[in-house]
């Protein structure tokens, strides 16, 4: 039955796709799960062959192709295994900030290098005390002649270690009333002094998966890493949170048909009592 909104190209880049990851990613997934690590080498890889940010325009390094590309990206991440999901985290949550909110100016400094994967990208919301409950993040930065003055601690990122650039929720207003109107987002790039990575956590699943705690100790952020504009973060993060749950469910649905899948196979090749 033909699919209402996949098209051949879209099968056609499926099966190159698989044929890729057949390649590139199946044969080392487990040794990955125990190096507890994803390599650049792939993420590098996956850009020389079109599969980072297909969907950003094609003057910034993406190829403006529509995101049902990116579903099949996911999804098929997704069969490898769930640990790869830094991969769509990068193409499909933190990338579309930039994409969306940077200037054109900021668009051309990090786009083209994350769609050949010299970027590798995280987001940080998340802090010890703040969860769910983001307009209550203590993150806090300070507008300082040329540069925000960064405080504070994240925890749980996605891509922590291995981030060259994080999107940093934090608070320009402490005192905003109501409290997420003083929320805004800063790049943070790699080197910026202040900036350091704590904890890599060792979690009970999603082994390669890269998570970690991020250290913001009086980091120096140029004023033009601003994402948008101040006192907006809040309403960015609402508007992008929709696409991040979005990926979050194609996940989960591939993870439970790959379960099924396996669990099927065992149960049909076990033998036991003699059958
Ligand atoms: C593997 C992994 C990767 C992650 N990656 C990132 C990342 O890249 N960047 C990032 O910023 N964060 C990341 N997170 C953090 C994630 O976004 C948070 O875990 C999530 O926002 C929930 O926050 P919390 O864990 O503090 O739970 P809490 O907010 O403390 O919630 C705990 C429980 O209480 C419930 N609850 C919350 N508020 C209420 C309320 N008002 N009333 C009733 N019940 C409530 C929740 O539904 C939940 O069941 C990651 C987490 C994990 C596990």
């Amino acid at each position: 039955m033909t699919h209402p909104y996949l098209t051949e190209d879209h099968d056609i880049f499926r099966k190159s796709f698989r044929k890729f990851l057949e390649k590139e990613a199946y044969p080392y997934y487990e040794k990955w799960e125990e190096e507890r690590m994803i390599p650049r080498a792939f993420w590098k890889k996956m850009g020389e062959h079109g599969y980072l940010c297909p969907d950003i325009a094609e003057e910034y390094g993406g190829s403006g192709v529509d995101w049902g590309f990116s579903v099949i990206i996911n999804e098929e991440l997704e069969r490898v295994g769930s640990s790869m999901i830094g991969i769509g985290l990068h193409n499909d949550i933190v990338v579309p900030y930039i994409h969306s909110y940077g200037t054109v100016e900021q668009k051309q400094k990090w786009l083209p290098k994350c769609a050949t994967g010299e970027i590798i990208t995280a987001i940080a919301m998340t802090e010890p005390g703040t969860g769910s409950d983001l307009s209550n993040i203590e993150t806090t930065a300070k507008l300082e002649g040329d540069h925000y003055l960064l405080n504070g601690q994240k925890t749980f990122i996605t891509n922590g270690i291995t981030a060259d650039l994080v999107v940093v929720a934090c608070k320009t207003d402490a005192h905003a009333v109501p409290r997420h109107k003083g929320i805004s987002l800063l790049v943070v790039e790699r080197d910026t002094p202040g900036f350091s990575r704590g904890r890599k956590l060792q979690k009970v699943g999603l082994h390669a998966q890269d998570t970690a705690e991020l250290i913001f100790e009086d980091c120096k952020v140029p004023k033009e890493n601003l994402l948008g504009a101040e006192g907006h973060g809040f309403r960015y993060l609402m508007e992008k949170l929709q696409q991040e749950r979005l990926i979050v469910a194609i996940a989960a649905q591939v993870a439970s048909e790959e379960m099924l899948r396996n669990t099927i196979e065992y149960v049909k090749s076990r033998q036991a009592f003699g059958k």
